[in-house]
């Protein structure tokens, strides 16, 4: 069924920021004729954190390095199977990488996607929960340093100075100028990590600590696009039950692997194997989706006033399938939806999720709304 938000909504949004980008450009557009498949296969680098005397973080008799590596392998025993997939590990036995090499086996190795796999681990017992990062500039406000515990393992390597120059854990504003290289896969990465995020949370259940954007060293010197999971807190008993148990290591693998596939058939096909070239003039229709939080859900009459929404701005009311719904914010970028998405969580709104639109004001799947992004 087609889910079309009320003019209401749209009008709001309008007045709000009188920006709805819809522009038209007459493209041309270079098609390459297919024929055949390609013979490059899809090259997937599986990177589990820490090995050897790097035990990463511990909690509850369980030890990163292991539960990493576990998982990762049941991921690569899964992608393997995989045809058109080629699976590479960065550490087949427990052994310590250090963080610049793993980068550099996906460079050589020329992947299409690289994705390390971690655990989380706090003084604090209580957090707890699932999340995935990409390479970036932290946006959300939580003071849970996991990007600084992950980073500090390179004081365990000897000639950490001359691998990463005067690189300090503690102060990732020191070298943003890096973002750039990560830059140019950010949208893909996010898909990716919005696939891993979404699947995992479908069939586990966990806490959604969201897509989350941070200065990870081991992300930071890949050429393509890299996420950084971690499966959960194992100083946290509910989490650290869950890492303990087969049965669920097993489902995120397979929710992970599956991930990793959908995000490969998401892609724009990049087939170039027949030299055939047709050059053809479309007219091709470029409009931002948008993102927002939803808050509420109900059947009876709500107003999007403010003062009933803990001082949340800008509300909107969209009408769908006879149910109100309160949306939060507007946003084209998705990690800044994501900020907005914080802001309701820290507010009580705990069941509060991002929800995306076209650019016609029709709503669709995140996901859908991020693969638009790559084309
Ligand atoms: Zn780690």
């Amino acid at each position: 069924m087609k889910k079309t938000i009320k003019p209401t909504f749209i009008q709001l949004i309008t007045k709000q920021f009188s920006i709805i980008f819809i522009f038209f450009l007459s493209l041309h557009i270079s098609v390459y004729a297919q024929s055949g498949a390609s013979t490059n296969k899809f090259k997937v680098v599986l990177d589990a954190g820490h090995g050897g005397t790097d035990s990463g973080t511990l909690g509850n008799g369980l030890q990163e390095k292991d539960v990493a590596f576990d998982v990762t392998n049941r991921i690569y025993e899964l992608l393997k199977k995989e045809s058109d997939l080629e699976v590479v590990r960065t550490r087949t036995t427990d052994f310590k990488v250090p963080l610049s090499r793993r980068a550099e086996i996906a460079n050589k190795e020329d992947a299409n996607v690289f994705v390390s796999i971690h655990c989380n681990g706090v003084a604090n017992p209580n957090p707890k929960g699932f999340e995935t990062f990409v390479f970036g500039v932290r946006r959300n406000k939580d003071n849970l340093e996991t990007a600084k515990r992950e980073n500090s393992v390179i004081y365990l390597e000897d000639d950490h100075e001359k691998r990463y120059g005067n690189f300090d854990p503690n102060s990732p504003e020191s070298f943003i100028s890096f973002t750039l290289m990560q830059e140019e896969y950010l949208d893909q990465s996010i898909l990716l990590a919005n696939y891993i995020q979404t699947s995992v949370l479908k069939s586990v259940k966990m806490v959604d600590r969201g897509v989350k954007q941070d200065v990870f060293l081991v992300l930071r010197e890949t050429f393509m696009p890299s996420v950084l999971v971690e499966l959960g807190f194992l100083t946290n008993k509910d989490d650290a039950t869950m890492l303990k148990s087969d049965a669920n290591k097993q489902k995120m693998a397979q929710e992970i692997a599956k991930a990793i596939i959908e995000y490969k058939n998401a892609l724009p096909s990049e087939d170039t194997s027949s030299s055939q070239y047709v050059e053809t003039e479309t007219t091709q229709k470029i409009a931002s989706v948008s993102f927002s939080v939803q808050l509420v859900a109900t059947s009876r009459e709500i107003d999007p006033d403010p003062k009933d929404f803990k001082g949340l701005e800008p509300l909107a009311k969209l009408v769908e399938n006879g149910m109100n719904k309160i949306v939060y914010g507007y946003s084209e970028n998705y990690m800044e939806a994501q900020e907005l998405l914080q802001d309701a969580l820290e507010k009580g709104y705990d069941s509060a999720f991002i929800v995306a639109f076209d650019q016609e004001g029709n709503k669709i799947t995140v996901n859908e709304a991020l693969k638009s992004k790559l084309k």
